[in-house]
């Protein structure tokens, strides 16, 4: 038996490898259960093609076989196998992957579920162990062979017994040491949780003896181990469900399995769309606001999956900040993965996913409002202040997409009105939308400035979110109206009288009102449009008084 050395370059990639292109040691796992579906998968697509070949998934798993006493984790697969060339060609060659050259010697369509093309994953397993022994048999061959690394230093490989068709994997698990705990890799907790979180949905069961324990036969308290063999894996992901075989229920079963939020979610959005690219998604409306939400650790983001594998936790590319309170996942085939399959290569595909899940959660918000104004107002209690942030970023170019969801109080009757409810009520004469700003309604109620708007009986919607009237602002006008507040100077209504700049008759007595007040106005002048109040303050330009507050409370 000899030794061979790893190729050259393979050699300097075994230690980027194991050094630094995975973010999470965890990941080695997803990579070796992912080359096991994979080898699955090829004894399928043969069966296909084959008829000697019976494929019953039943009898097709991937065991996870945790040793304490041994310090090695076994994962064992019935899949295709490894001829002896192919051991050397796809273990012994770094970046050869057996699956890519599988997919085109089969003519396999990109989107087809194999999930290897790199051919780098396997080498993940040197992360948490120092040797790494495969035995593996290949389909339609009589003799097994076994593969043998410690890493950098190069292979070995040799004959060996092995009954059935398929590969064994074993790692022999690296000591502790001060920063890195490896223990976890052989508790069997550890690793079901790893396996839920990567791998939950590759299609073949992932088993593990679990040991349980049940109360003895006719005792009443005393209980007895036992060892039952678990599936750790749900397989099919309720995404690629049908929806109609799905109730609320198993939507919001799912939310909390995900922990997406301690809440019931709101509303979910569950889509799957075919086209220029391809992806299902379920998407929730948190009923409650996050308890983190306001602060700078709230990270927004969907989880993103590839053929059913996670590849991002949070993904924030796929939502805009206006609509950072969604939760939920997007499974796409048409990815292009990088090399360690954390992050994508190209954001073209990625792009179009996020606008159309941009225009799917504002459609669906908007048909909410349309049918159920309850809902919706409730969820405009909780995240409406978004919406109106996301008006106000970006100089406004998220109006179109976000003016329809709109709400505001207004003075008929202090209830929610949008803008289009404003606007298919209001009175012919009317030319604008009026609205006026303050601390509270009760406040705004009492606003001098609003008696003369009311008394033509124009609706006034009530800001009383600072955001409020900036967003505005930037939206200037809904339809062709635009927004006008009732304390600025022309309101453009009939009859209203310019201010007297003019009036000499008490030109003294307001110079000695300025007099007294200093700094704190520039101007007192006469107006004709206080009816039942004395006095009111306005502004002259184009920012309001409450707008005023809010930049001087500014940090500069
Ligand atoms: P990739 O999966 O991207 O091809 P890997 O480094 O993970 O790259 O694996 C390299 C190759 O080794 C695979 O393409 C496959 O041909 C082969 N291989 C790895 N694990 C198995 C396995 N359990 N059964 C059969 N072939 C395997
Ligand atoms: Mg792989």
């Amino acid at each position: 038996m000899t030794v061979k050395q790893f190729q050259a370059e393979s050699k300097r990639l075994l230690d980027l490898m194991i050094n630094s292109i995975y973010t999470h040691k965890e990941i080695f796992l997803r990579e070796l259960i992912s080359n096991a579906s994979d080898a699955i998968d090829k004894i399928y697509y043969k069966s296909l093609t084959d008829e000697s070949l019976e494929f019953s998934p039943e009898s097709y798993s991937i065991k996870l076989v945790p040793d304490k006493s041994s310090r090695t984790l076994k994962i064992v697969d019935t899949g295709i196998g490894m001829t002896e060339s192919e051991l050397e060609e796809s273990l012994g060659i770094i970046a050869k992957s057996g699956s890519h050259a599988f997919k085109s010697e089969n003519e396999l369509k990109d989107g087809y579920d194999i999930i290897g093309q790199f051919g780098v994953g396997f080498y993940s397993a040197f992360m948490v162990a120092d040797k790494v022994t495969v035995v593996s048999k290949a389909l339609g061959s009589e003799q097994a062979y076994r593969w043998e690394s410690e890493g950098a230093e190069g292979y070995t490989i040799e004959p060996c017994e092995k009954e059935s068709v398929g590969t064994e994997i074993t790692l022999s698990i690296k000591e502790n040491t001060e920063d890195e705990n490896y223990d976890e890799y052989l508790d069997k907790y550890r690793l079901r949780q790893i396996v839920k979180k990567y791998s939950d949905f590759i299609r073949y069961p992932i088993v593990m003896e679990m040991e349980k324990s049940k109360l003895k036969e006719g005792s009443e308290d005393e209980y007895e181990n036992y060892v039952e063999e678990e599936t750790v894996n749900s397989m099919v992901p309720i995404w690629k469900k049908n929806k109609s075989e799905l109730s609320d229920k198993d939507y919001e079963n799912f939310y909390s399995e995900k922990h997406y939020g301690f809440d019931k979610p709101l509303m979910h959005i569950h889509t799957s769309v075919e086209g220029a690219v391809s992806y299902n998604a379920i998407l929730y409306i948190p009923e409650s606001v996050p308890f983190d939400f306001y602060t700078p650790e709230y990270e927004k983001g969907l989880e993103l999956y590839s053929s059913g594998v996670m590849i991002m936790s949070r993904c924030a590319d796929l939502l805009p900040d206006y609509f950072s309170f969604v939760k939920g996942l997007v499974d796409s085939e048409d990815l292009s993965l990088n090399i360690s399959r954390e992050m994508l290569q190209h954001d073209r595909q990625l792009k179009l996913i996020a606008k159309n899940i941009k225009n799917k959660i504002r459609n669906e918000l908007k048909s909410l409002l349309k049918n159920d104004r309850e809902k919706y107002e409730s969820f405009y209690k909780s995240f409406g202040r978004q919406l109106k942030f996301g008006v106000y970023s970006d100089f406004g170019a998220n109006k179109k997409d976000l003016e329809e969801l709109l709400l505001f109080p207004s003075s008929k009757d202090k209830s929610l009105v949008s803008l289009k409810e404003y606007l298919d009520r209001k009175p012919e004469d009317q030319k604008y939308i009026y609205y006026a700003t303050g601390e509270s309604l009760e406040r705004i109620e009492k606003l001098p400035q609003t008696e003369m708007v009311l008394d033509k009986g124009y609706e006034i919607l009530y800001f009383t979110d600072e955001v409020d009237e900036f967003a505005i602002k930037m939206m200037r006008s809904y339809g062709d109206v635009e927004f006008k507040s009732v304390s600025s100077s022309d309101l453009g209504i009939e009859g209203e009288d310019e201010i007297k700049d003019d009036d000499t008759e008490h030109k003294d007595m307001y110079e000695k009102m300025k007099e007294i007040l200093g700094d704190r106005v520039s101007s007192v002048k006469s107006s004709s449009r206080l009816k039942s109040h004395p006095v009111c303050f306005s502004s002259e330009g184009d920012i309001s008084v409450e707008m005023e507050k809010v930049l001087n409370a500014m940090p500069s």
